[in-house]
């Protein structure tokens, strides 16, 4: 959790933002909108924590 502000991908600074995601599910499109996330000032790298993936999974199913 120390790094958890820095992007994975280009080590840049994260923020905290809320999000809107695309899924394809079952053929159909659903977009979840207010996604809590991190988004890289740098390259605009998204990062979800790994329970917020877990409440998508829920919404999905
Ligand atoms: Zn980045």
């Amino acid at each position: 959790m120390n790094d958890a502000s820095i992007c994975p991908s280009s080590g840049g600074n994260l923020e905290d933002r809320s999000i809107q995601i695309d899924f394809r599910h079952q053929g159909r499109l659903i977009v979840v909108e207010g996604i809590p996330a991190q988004v890289c000032k740098d390259c605009g790298e998204q990062v979800v924590s790994a329970s917020t993936s877990k409440d998508i999974d829920a919404l999905l199913w």
